[in-house]
């Protein structure tokens, strides 16, 4: 239990801005079924990942905290409409409130057909495209191309979200954020969701200038949030929360508590040191912001940004 937990006798109130839910049986995730060099290049060493993980699972893993929303990701399944139906009954039927964020390819000449699915189906509040394109690295490429961002074709479809009250995650790396800018400022009308910190590749000190630099304009869209989770992608399976602290507290103090959310990454996180020191980690490096602000990181700004339907009290009392 962490300090503060056991200070107020009560446990942390948390959404969880970014969870993977999946059951092996039910859908088909290939990396899971056999060793994917380009996923391990993403988050290291995942042999140790269950081929499901489900509700059941989570609730154990994050007991030290009162879990009061769960935003639900898809997980690169081979059908991610078939992924999607099976993570909305698992949401029509969950304790704890749940939202979903669906799959999307901009460049789908279907597109329309497949947004009005998600629409269809009432957990959904978001959807999110895969856009990683590592120059230096060729495993660590998950675009079909490097240019999307700025390919007119793409943009046409991303201009389609309008008409859908969907927000939207760009998933990048760092180097790409200009780019992403570009698009933010053409569409600020949508709402964007930054995942994984922005995605630092160079933990160098020109490396932190260059994030740093991309991510204070990125910033200045009111119509970016945050989402500060998947620190192990960035940072190693074995991350301190020393070096992981001042990217941290540096987005924070771009964004502004109220753009900022945390989120476990579970059960990805378990490669690493898991939910709680991860979550002790979080308190630790925010520790010094009010207990109002530090309510919008880890549990208010995700319940208003995906929607998140409130939970009743008598439901939540530990
Ligand atoms: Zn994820």
């Amino acid at each position: 239990m962490s300090y503060e937990s056991a200070i107020s006798g009560h446990k942390l109130r948390i959404v969880d801005a970014h969870v993977h839910l999946y059951d092996g049986n039910a859908n088909n995730h290939s990396f899971l079924n056999q060793k994917d060099e380009f996923y391990e290049a993403l988050v290291g060493d995942y042999s140790a990942l269950p081929r499901s993980y489900l509700l059941d699972g989570y609730l154990r893993d994050t007991n030290s905290r009162r879990v009061e929303g769960i935003v639900w990701h898809e997980y690169l399944s081979d059908d991610p409409v078939k992924e999607i139906r099976w993570g909305q009954r698992l949401a029509g039927t969950s304790p704890v409130p749940q939202v979903m964020v669906a799959l999307v390819d901009f460049l789908d000449s279907r597109l329309e057909e497949r947004l009005d699915i998600y629409r269809s189906l009432p957990n959904v509040t978001a959807v999110r495209e895969h856009l990683g394109w590592d120059a230096t690295n060729p495993k660590r490429r998950f675009a079909k191309r490097p240019d999307l961002l700025t390919d007119p074709l793409w943009q046409r479809g991303l201009s389609l979200l309008r008409r859908y009250n969907f927000k939207c995650g760009l998933e990048v790396f760092s180097p790409q954020i200009p780019d992403l800018l570009k698009v933010v400022r053409l569409h600020p009308d949508l709402g964007f969701t930054i995942a994984v910190l922005g995605w630092p590749l160079d933990l160098t000190t020109a490396g932190y200038g260059k994030w740093h630099q991309g991510l204070k304009e990125l910033s200045q869209c009111e119509n970016v949030c945050a989402d500060i989770s998947a620190i192990e992608c960035i940072f190693g399976l074995d991350w301190r929360s020393d070096g992981v602290a001042p990217w941290v507290l540096s987005l924070v103090e771009m964004f502004g508590p109220k753009r900022c959310m945390f989120g476990s990454h579970l059960p990805i996180s378990k490669l690493s040191f898991g939910f709680e020191p991860l979550y002790d980690a979080y308190q630790q490096i925010v520790a010094e912001f009010s207990h109002d602000e530090k309510d919008h990181m880890f549990r208010k700004v995700a319940t208003d940004w995906f929607a998140i339907p409130q939970i009743e009290e008598s439901r939540t009392n530990p």
